[in-house]
């Protein structure tokens, strides 16, 4: 029979931290500790495999659910000699969500259940304490009242405000057992009214009313866009944990908190967190009593540490804290409960981290030896490091300070104020760049919070909802500005006596906490300390190469800086839009006949020149792949009829010429139109003048440098016939170029392969080809026979519904186009067993794409600049067979 339930604490533990997949990750480490001789309180876990049961089964559970649940149930009451729903000696238990990965705020957890208006008498005499007891009731009908029952958390804050009122008292610790008992009628009263039946007493209805609403909220539309934005997939479903509960709220000798082994932020090697006592379960990360910390080293004068207020806990905590990081061998993130003045443990896991942490962490532990250094290699997301290479603020920049608060996500941010995550959605999609401003965030903020360059909050501490999302997206983040008052009515914020409205700029820098007034200027991140160390060891990993894709000098230089290993694509067309030139491309479209084009390429050739001297001198002695004219010739003509008169104007031609040339230059689809190597057969002059250029620069560099190594790339070609003849006309002006100087020097023609007749005749094609270049952005396109330009009105539509797993432009398909690169490699390589192998569309910066690349045996990725950090710890990982799991 199929075990749906599995036990965890008090001496039996069926589960195992790498049991996840099935537990979940709560439960699987909550039986993990407890075997390690942790303090966990007993409890089960209902696996993910029910969730998945229910949701193919109409909503219905397992037979043997029941039964198991209740012999689980009954043996927590055995362990800790309570009995659930007794009047004398009640058990309480948490019903808990947790799926594989943690979704931190997507499933809502239910606290002191099994209370009733019986059990509550029993907890009043088993404590001696009436006023914990009536406390502990209205929460639980709060939480079971709004998860369960769907009820608006609204309407319990009313029935207290009104009851705070009524008492004169602002804070919630200053209501008596009676006032609790007041607000627990009023509770009941309004459920009843708003479901039209009473709140359930029976601890049995309350008990699968709870597991229900875990395995609902599985398909609620906050998990839902969780999932879709981290690849999470729906089928994994999520557990159910039921433990026994442990009170931080029954007294002063009692808390609650969570905590960090490390610095989540900074990686530095301190315990990090935050607790606060007489208090219960979210009560820290709510934002309602103001957290207080852990170490005293890290206190405030006015603030009570853990470590003065409660020595004996905070004790045994810093033995579980160094216990679990030589357990795990990574940071964890704790949450954990004192009753009592006794150490319970709740919940650990690998903790979220900023990209900066991660280095340091992975690094430090490497360093430490609890880790060697593959594994550091292997513990970073190689995407993360997008956000080290974020700008920070200059610090000579002058700037106006506005306010300051926490830094809890690091990065400077700097754009337009908007006070809701829908606005910061629809005007990211426009291309702005916004600061998302909230008194707080919550789970709903997610797709706002995304679209925002930076997120800014006045509520909340370093656990806020809002700091640990940012710190797991990476985006900079300000929380709990205490001095700023936000008005969503009115769409401003204000610090003192500055007013700031929706739609004015701001800065936050997410390091220091601060916030500015207007812009303030940002530097470039540098490559050293950490970073460097990781990427060395990330060198001596990969087997891939990593070039970049870069056509002017800034780009070269940036992707030389971030460790390029030469350039991968250099697309010359680029080179042709500068207004100093595009009237001579213009001419030489326009002209009649050779001659005419000719003339007009010659003034063309110095500045192609110039552009190639410029790249090779920044490249010395790297290769550098040219590819040759690829668009459409109408792509470089004015299209509106305004413009066509002012150039043709300029050139001195016939505006009525121009229409007719612009005319029979239209293309259907240019996508598949007269372009790529097809220009160069029927204008062969292009190509050559282009040739010319970069013969020319690569001599003048020779001469002074380092022989730089130019890899001229064809494009689209479909044939062998179509580089030949390509290939002929390079090879011609080589020889006339080479003996006007009198000098020669290496050089290589190869071809892009980015059509599937190319793919399937690679064999051949090799014959004629020094290099492939698979330029899968084209590839894309043609093996699946669609149009980017135009994908965008279904292809978003096909990722939701499965038919693609992921978009095929952002990362590669496998199956397809990976195939037809698996076909031209294979043949291409039996052809020419030395033919070099490289990929240069947008997937070259793609870690699961880089990963297919180490695959299938191509010698280098090439992508934008500024992703060769992340294609080079990529190709490090892939070369190390990684997967995994990775915190940041
Ligand atoms: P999340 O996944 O959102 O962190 P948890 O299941 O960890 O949700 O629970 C939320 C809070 O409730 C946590 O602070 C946790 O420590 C507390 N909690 C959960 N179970 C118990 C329990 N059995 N006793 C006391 N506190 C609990
Ligand atoms: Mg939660
Ligand atoms: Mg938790």
């Amino acid at each position: 029979m199929t075990q749906w339930v599995y036990s965890f604490g008090a001496g039996h533990n069926e589960g195992r931290a790498d049991m996840r997949n099935l537990l979940g990750g709560k439960g699987a480490n909550l039986a993990e500790m407890s075997a390690i001789g942790l303090p966990v309180p007993p409890g089960f876990t209902i696996t993910t495999e029910v969730c998945t049961s229910y949701y193919d089964n109409n909503r219905t559970y397992p037979d043997a659910l029941a039964a198991q649940t209740r012999a689980a149930l009954a043996r927590i009451e055995q362990s800790v000699g309570l009995t659930f729903g007794n009047a004398e000696k009640p058990l309480l238990v948490s019903v808990r969500s947790g799926a594989r990965v943690s979704m931190p705020g997507m499933m809502d957890t239910v606290l002191n259940l099994g209370l009733n208006d019986t059990t509550v008498q029993g907890l009043t005499n088993a404590a001696g304490d009436a006023r914990f007891a009536w406390d502990s009731y209205r929460r639980f009908i709060q939480m079971y009242g709004a998860v369960v029952l769907d009820v608006d958390h609204h309407r319990f804050e009313e029935i207290i405000e009104q009851i705070k009122l009524e008492t004169g008292e602002v804070e919630d610790t200053a209501l008596t057992a009676d006032d609790w008992m007041r607000v627990v009628d009023a509770y009941k009263d309004m459920i009843a009214q708003e479901t039209g039946k009473p709140f359930p007493q029976d601890p049995e209805e309350q008990l699968w009313g709870a597991i229900g609403a875990v395995f609902g909220s599985w398909m609620n539309p906050r998990a839902i866009t969780y999932r879709r934005l981290h690849d999470i997939p729906a089928t994994w479903g999520t557990a159910v944990n039921v433990q026994a509960m442990v009170f931080g709220n029954m007294g002063t000798d009692c808390a609650t908190g969570v905590c960090f082994t490390r610095d989540p932020s900074t990686g530095e090697n301190m315990f990090y967190g935050e607790y606060l006592v007489n208090a219960q379960g979210e009560d820290v990360v709510a934002g309602i009593r103001t957290p207080q910390p852990l170490a005293n080293l890290r206190a405030k004068p006015d603030e009570q540490p853990m470590e003065t207020v409660m020595p004996k806990a905070y004790a045994e905590l810093m033995a579980v804290r160094a216990k679990l990081e030589a357990h795990y061998q990574d940071m964890q993130d704790i949450e954990f409960t004192v009753q009592r003045g006794t150490l319970y443990m709740l919940q650990t896991r690998n903790g979220k981290r900023t990209a900066a942490a991660s280095l340091r962490i992975a690094v430090e532990m490497a360093n430490e030896g609890l880790i060697d250094r593959k594994e550091a290699v292997k513990r970073v997301n190689p995407s993360s490091l997008d956000q080290l290479l974020h700008p920070t603020l200059d610090p000579k920049a002058p700037r106006t300070l506005l306010a300051k608060g926490l830094p809890a996500s690091p990065g400077a941010a700097c754009g337009i104020v908007v006070f809701s995550a829908d606005e910061a959605e629809a005007r990211a999609g426009k291309g702005e760049a916004v600061i998302l401003v909230r008194i707080e965030t919550s789970p709903e903020d997610i797709h706002g919070m995304h679209a925002a360059r930076g997120i800014l909050t006045t509520r909340g501490g370093m656990t806020s909802h809002a700091a640990v999302v940012a710190r797991g997206m990476g985006r900079p983040c300000v929380a709990g500005a205490g001095g700023i008052a936000v008005d969503y009515n009115a769409q401003t914020l204000r610090a003192g006596n500055v007013e700031i409205q929706a739609g004015q700029t701001i800065t936050i820098d997410g390091a220091s906490g601060e916030v500015f007034v207007g812009s303030v200027a940002m530097i470039e991140p540098a490559m050293s300390g950490d970073f460097g160390t990781l990427m060395g060891w990330a060198d001596e990993c990969r087997r891939l190469g990593v070039r970049a894709n870069a056509e002017t000098p800034l780009d070269a230089e940036t992707a030389r800086k971030f460790g390029a290993e030469g350039i991968g694509l250099c697309r010359t067309e680029h080179m042709f839009f500068d207004p100093e030139r595009i009237g001579a491309v213009r001419q030489m479209i326009m002209a009649s006949d050779e001659r005419g084009r000719r003339t007009a390429l010659e003034k063309l050739l110095p500045f192609q020149r110039d552009d190639f001297t410029a790249l090779f001198r920044i490249m010395a002695g790297l290769p550098v792949t040219i590819r040759l004219l690829d668009p459409p010739l109408h792509e470089f003509l004015p299209h509106e009829e305004d413009d066509l008169i002012a150039v043709a104007s300029a050139l001195g031609t016939d505006v009525e010429a121009m229409r007719r040339r612009a005319a029979e230059l239209a293309e259907a689809n240019p996508m598949l139109g007269h372009r790529g190597c097809r220009l160069g057969v029927t204008f062969p002059e292009i190509y050559e003048m282009q040739a010319r250029a970069i013969f020319e620069g690569a001599l003048e560099v020779a001469k002074t440098g380092q022989a730089p190594h130019p890899e001229i790339m064809i494009p689209l070609v479909g044939t062998r016939k179509e580089l030949d003849i390509t290939r002929a006309q390079i090879e011609k002006v080589a020889e006339e170029v080479f003996k006007e100087a009198g000098r020669r020097i290496e050089y290589s023609v190869g071809t892009m392969i980015e059509l599937p007749r190319a793919a399937l005749t690679a064999d051949s094609i090799a014959g004629a080809a020094d290099f492939f270049s698979f330029g899968t952005n084209d590839l894309t396109q043609t093996v699946f026979g669609l149009s980017r330009d135009d994908a965008g009105k279904f292809l978003p539509a096909y990722v939701d519904q499965g038919i693609l797993p992921k978009d095929p432009f952002v990362s590669i398909d496998v199956e397809g186009v990976g195939e037809m690169v698996r076909i031209a490699t294979n043949k291409g390589r039996a052809a020419k067993p030395k033919l070099k192998l490289g990929i240069c569309g947008e997937h070259g910066g793609d870690p699961a794409s880089i990963a297919f690349c180490e695959q299938v045996g191509l010698d280098y990725v090439s992508c934008s600049p500024y992703r060769v950090p992340v294609a080079r710890l990529a190709a490090a990982q892939a070369a190390l067979g990684a997967g995994g799991d990775r915190t940041a």
